[in-house]
């Protein structure tokens, strides 16, 4: 039986990077991959988004940026990575869908189905894509419309002539709207909290600040709030159109959903709130990390988070976790893949481990 040093869980952005600084390191691993292809969570981003629109992709290591600004991400960033992986020569096998992780003595078991991977560390890089978040609100299973959260957006031309409630706060709810707004009969944004919008200049200390912000959350087991919800909202000139047409007059929360519409609160003094009739109800409501998988590690806290020492976890050193929280982001998970890796050299050096430089 074959005994890995290290099984990356994930070849997205944070996945390719951990692989890179582990092989640098010389440690024996494998990168398990859900997907069929090379891309991480961008293949599946929609056809609209350019990498005009996006807010930045951060080089993978020792490597150039990718692609140029008309392109379209989800096939712009899934040719970098691809042109990556041999470059580099990593070792990732796909399409292989973990579906657990499981203890053995002092060794880790990595399962997807029949097949398995011993190994004596784990680094997790599994994203936030394929858990979508979906709130309950009263009356959802009767709306008459169609329901469709951001995952599933297929582009601006669907909503033409409808009438839409786009709910979320973040910078997708933004992004959307944008889109969809100048096409549509009309559209009602909500959230639960009054959106932040930024009016100084966002620049790296900020950037730093909000990543401070989440780290802190993280260090004490608490769930991860996204990076964006404490760098505040933006709009830029895709979003004039939608600006102008009134698009981003933010309501609070409908009381519930109804099979022909959403009741808006009543305002202040006032009866029941009116009934605003939707054909679609865009849920822009985020994202979770995918980390099921882990459940028999029981590495959650009693905060519902797992705690992290950088990117190690606190209850299980063996375990380390990119791309979550703090390092959610491009520039976060290509430097949580590095930190993950001396994480791994440190317990393997610790372990009895040979070779590991
Ligand atoms: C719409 C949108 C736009 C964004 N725009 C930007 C931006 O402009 N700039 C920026 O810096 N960040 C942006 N982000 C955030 C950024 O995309 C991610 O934080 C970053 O790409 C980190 O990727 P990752 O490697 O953690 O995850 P992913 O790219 O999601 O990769 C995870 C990989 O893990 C695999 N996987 C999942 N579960 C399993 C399993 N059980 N077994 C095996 N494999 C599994 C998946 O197949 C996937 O390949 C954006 C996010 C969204 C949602």
């Amino acid at each position: 039986m074959e005994i890995y040093d290290a099984v990356v869980i994930g070849a997205g952005q944070a996945g390719l990077s951990a692989s890179y600084h582990l092989k640098r390191r010389g440690i024996s691993h494998v990168v398990l991959d859900a997907d069929a292809a090379p891309g991480g969570a961008w293949q599946h981003r929609w056809d609209s988004l350019t990498m005009h629109d996006v807010h930045g992709i951060a080089a993978l290591p020792d490597s150039r940026p990718p692609g140029t600004p008309d392109g379209r991400a989800n096939t712009v960033v899934p040719a970098y990575f691809g042109d990556y992986e041999r470059t580099h020569d990593l070792p990732v096998l796909r399409p292989v869908r973990v579906d657990r992780v499981v203890e053995a003595g002092d060794l880790l078991v990595v399962r997807a189905g029949e097949r398995s991977w011993t190994t004596r560390t784990v680094v997790n890089a599994t994203g936030t894509w394929t858990q979508p978040h979906l709130p309950f609100y009263p009356g959802g299973a009767d709306f008459g419309g169609e329901q469709l959260h951001t995952v599933s957006y297929p582009g601006p031309e669907h909503f033409r002539g409808r009438r839409v409630v786009v709910v979320g706060g973040g910078a997708s709810a933004v992004q959307l709207l944008g889109e969809i707004a100048p096409v549509a009969a009309a559209t009602l944004w909500v959230t639960r909290r009054e959106p932040v919008w930024r009016t100084d200049e966002f620049n790296p200390d900020r950037g730093r600040e909000a990543v401070a912000l989440v780290e802190e959350r993280v260090r004490r087991g608490l769930p991860p709030a996204s990076v964006v919800s404490v760098t505040g909202l933006a709009l830029r000139e895709q979003e004039a159109a939608a600006s102008l047409l009134g698009a981003y007059e933010r309501h609070p929360m409908f009381t519930g959903i109804e099979p022909d519409g959403v009741r808006l609160p009543p305002s202040a003094g006032a009866g029941p709130g009116e009934l605003w009739p939707a054909d679609t109800i865009l849920w822009a409501t985020g994202f979770r990390p995918a980390i099921g998988h882990l459940a028999p590690l029981h590495l959650r806290s009693e905060h519902g988070g797992i705690r992290l020492d950088g990117t190690t976890a606190v209850t299980d050193p063996r375990v380390q976790l990119v791309g979550y929280g703090p390092s959610a982001s491009t520039i976060g998970a290509n430097r949580a893949g590095r930190v993950a890796a001396r994480g791994v050299a440190a317990w393997l050096g610790e372990h009895g481990a040979e070779d590991v430089a």
